[in-house]
């Protein structure tokens, strides 16, 4: 999978795009990332890439043809272009295994007050990391490039990534390490146990759990496995 990041700060992604997981993977081949700086794509010697906003109004918006030509010098018929806003759609775990499918991944980075309004009509998508407003759409990529990258096959074990958080919208059970008792806080005896069943099963039941008390807006929308109807009923959740 390529990914290419349209940008005017490429320097804020150095120490990411080498570091654990997303490091490793671009190193091993798994992904590619490049940058195309926006500011060469802007005539002149001032290579203004930003303007005052028509009707007034304090900051300054992207212009679209620097944006835009830079756009352009990279996009193919394969590629799918995102734009990084935050009134765009709010990406989720389902949206980075989607993405985590396509070939060519453009990110559009804004930043000042965002981008010409025009831009929007040359993307397929606008995409929030959550309701806050961020300087600029570089923090925004680096969470959309680790969610996807870490998905792709051989970036981390298959089995890690398919019972986190998420992934089949409830949360994830609590994990414990060694030791075993710290300071007298015990781990749950179940999963000294060894008994596999049992042990999924208390995972189930806590993964219910912990959805339903922290997060009643994804337990509210969630299709109940037959698993975890009998679970709930046992638990009496
Ligand atoms: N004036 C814009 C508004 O009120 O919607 C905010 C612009 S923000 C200061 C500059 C850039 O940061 C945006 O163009 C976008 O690329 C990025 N950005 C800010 N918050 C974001 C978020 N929550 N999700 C994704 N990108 C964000």
């Amino acid at each position: 999978m390529k990914i290419t990041v349209l940008t005017l700060f490429p320097e804020m992604f150095e120490n990411f795009l080498n570091t654990s997981i997303v490091g490793r993977s671009l190193q091993r081949g798994l992904a590619e990332v490049e940058f195309v700086q926006i500011r060469d794509f802007a005539p002149g010697n001032y290579k203004h890439v930003d303007d005052t906003p028509f009707g007034g109004g304090s900051g300054m918006v992207m212009k679209c043809q620097p944006v835009l030509d830079a756009l352009n010098s990279v996009k193919t018929e394969n590629s799918y272009t995102l734009l990084t806003s935050p009134a765009g759609k709010p990406y989720n775990q389902q949206k980075a295994r989607e993405l985590c499918k396509k070939d060519h991944l453009i990110i559009l980075c804004g930043h000042y007050e965002g981008m010409d309004a025009r831009i929007n009509d040359h993307v397929d998508e606008l995409v929030s990391i959550g309701d806050y407003v961020l300087t600029g759409g570089e923090l925004a990529s680096m969470v959309i490039i680790d969610s996807v990258v870490r998905l792709l096959k051989g970036a981390i074990r298959d089995t890690s990534t398919d019972e986190e958080s998420h992934e089949n919208g409830l949360l994830e059970y609590p994990q414990y390490t060694h030791p075993a008792d710290y300071n007298g806080e015990k781990v749950p005896e179940v999963l000294l146990s060894g008994n596999h069943a049992k042990i999924r099963e208390w995972r189930v039941m806590q993964s219910l759990k912990l959805t339903k008390e922290l997060r009643p807006d994804l337990y509210e929308k969630h299709e109940f496995t037959d698993e975890e109807k009998k679970i709930l009923k046992k638990y009496d959740l």
